[in-house]
């Protein structure tokens, strides 16, 4: 490491973020050392309570994604061959490190995303913690050797180097998710971070680094996604892309990799219904919905239940129930006493899910409550909001909005609740609500999602997590996630 090369660390960020000074992160992560990037400029990271600058990370260059490629590519053959349980010790140490910090890892991830810190410590770091240690434990147990079918010894090998494309919402969960299980299947990573909240992955790579991996297993580029992205999806020697982000940036990506025809899982965005069925209990169906929507760091989620699918004859008890406990929810900074949800993530957030609010006016849904009010000058603050008359044809319902806003959307028939809830082009989450849990399964088997919570059923990390139609191809976490990463070969023997 040249002198010249700053080094950012969780606690030299949190020091410097402590006394109100901007995070020098412009340096990139190649070949096992940190180092410049071959481009000039450097991106603002703006925190999202303050407005203020917080830290500067580097606009990485195509010349930058060549050098990372090329190291993660000459290291893959002898990471495929090491034991996959030794590859797996590294990421339980990983897991040991990041939980031994975890209280310095909710605060970094509290100033860069805006959670509060409770949030920070249960999902921002709490997901990656258990991914570390899942793919740690997995990658020792996996068989890798296959199975016999007739006469043909049919294995699973690494598909190679794979680049990781991650987005801002859950920063270092969408890290962990990918780079523990393409490790475990004996991949190489080349990671490019979101630019808009990227504290987490620079944190994450100095723990990398701190286990002391093999040179150029990890690979950590910033930078735009028109650039730092698009170099990576169309490298050649790049075997895979995982990425998760925009349903826009992954129709490009998969139109990018096309000229090379390498392997793609999309995991995009959503606009996921909370059906409540007539003999439903209402203010469980309510609450659980409401958690799973604005509840989820501020509505920055691809699952957030958006659209809350409810009997016509109860509409005016839902209306009230979700006014009630919408309004509850306290917004405010992570370090505020008494918040409950965080600011938006920026400023381009922030005009965006406020053009929807002005937007559903426009075409005519009723406001319940919130609204383009915040009652605060600084910061970028949305007030939970809640829509009701709302038709699944309008903007509101249509378009994922990733913020705090719920539209309830009547139906008559049970029927009609399905169609409503099917009739969008996503299909990553939902829920369903009945009296009772046959029925409600009966109905969640109809809806087209990758995920759904059947009368308000617990977020199990290890399940498989993907999106039906426009919201992906492909599925994470779990023993699904480390098979995305693996070829099959059938050997006749
Ligand atoms: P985004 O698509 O703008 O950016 C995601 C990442 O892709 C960033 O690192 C960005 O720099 C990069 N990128 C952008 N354009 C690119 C291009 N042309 N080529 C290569 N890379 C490119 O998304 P975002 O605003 O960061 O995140 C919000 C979106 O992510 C929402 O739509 C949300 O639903 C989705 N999301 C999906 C999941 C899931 O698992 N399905 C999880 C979280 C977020």
């Amino acid at each position: 490491m040249s002198d010249a090369v700053v080094k950012p660390t969780l606690k030299t960020m949190l020091d410097a973020l402590r006394a109100g000074k901007v995070v020098d992160a412009t340096a990139i992560y190649v070949d096992g050392e940190w180092t410049n990037s071959s481009g000039s400029g450097v991106i603002d990271v703006v925190g999202p309570a303050t407005e203020d600058v917080i830290a500067q990370v580097a606009s990485g260059s195509t010349g930058d994604v060549d050098r990372a490629v090329a190291a993660a590519k000459a290291a893959q053959p002898a990471w495929a061959a090491t034991p996959a349980a030794d590859r797996g010790s590294y990421l339980t140490k990983i897991q040991g490190i990041v939980l031994e910090r975890l209280e310095e890892f909710a605060e970094l991830a509290s100033r860069d995303v805006g959670a509060p810190v409770e949030a920070s410590k249960l999902v921002q770091m709490g997901l990656p913690i258990f991914n570390f240690g899942f793919y740690g434990d997995l990658a020792g147990s996996y068989n890798f050797d296959g199975e016999m079918i007739g006469n043909s010894l049919v294995t699973k090998e690494p598909i190679g180097v794979v680049g990781c494309i991650t987005p801002w919402n859950f920063p270092a969960h969408q890290i962990a998710l990918k780079v523990a299980a393409a490790w475990a299947a004996g991949c190489t990573v080349v990671v490019k971070p979101s630019e808009v909240a990227p504290l987490l992955a620079y944190a994450l790579a100095d723990v990398f680094d701190e286990v002391g991996l093999p040179e150029g297993v990890f690979n950590m580029i910033s930078g735009e996604g028109s650039v730092v992205g698009e170099a990576l999806v169309a490298h050649r020697d790049v075997d895979m892309i995982s990425f998760t982000g925009s349903t826009r940036a992954g129709r490009r990506i998969s139109e990018v990799a096309a000229g090379s025809l390498k392997r793609v899982a999309l995991e995009l965005g959503g606009k996921s219904a909370n059906v409540i069925l007539e003999d439903a209990d209402l203010e469980a169906a309510v609450a659980g919905g409401l958690m799973n929507s604005i509840g989820l760091n501020t509505g920055q989620a691809c699952t957030a239940l958006t659209r809350f699918v409810a009997p016509r004859s109860k509409l005016a008890e839902v209306e009230a129930i979700a006014a009630a406990q919408a309004s509850a929810y306290t917004i405010g900074a992570w370090d505020e006493e008494g918040t409950v949800l965080g600011p938006l993530v920026s400023k381009v957030q922030y005009d965006k899910v406020r053009g929807y609010i002005q937007t559903g006016l426009d075409e005519g849904a009723r406001l319940v409550t919130g609204g383009l009010e915040s009652g605060r000058d600084k910061g970028y603050f949305v007030t939970p909001t809640v829509f009701s008359d709302v038709s699944n044809d309008m903007t509101i319902a249509r378009e994922e909005i990733f913020g705090p806003v719920i539209s309830i959307i009547p139906y008559d028939t049970e029927e009609e609740a399905i169609e409503i809830a099917n009739d969008t082009v996503y299909g990553l989450g939902g829920a369903v609500w009945a009296g009772d849990k046959d029925h409600a399964v009966a109905v969640a088997r109809k809806i087209r999602t990758g995920q759904i919570i059947v009368n308000g059923g617990a977020f199990n990390p290890a399940a498989p997590f993907g999106g039906f139609k426009q919201s992906g191809q492909g599925r994470e976490a779990g023993a699904a996630g480390i098979e995305e990463f693996l070829e099959t070969k059938a050997m006749q023997l």
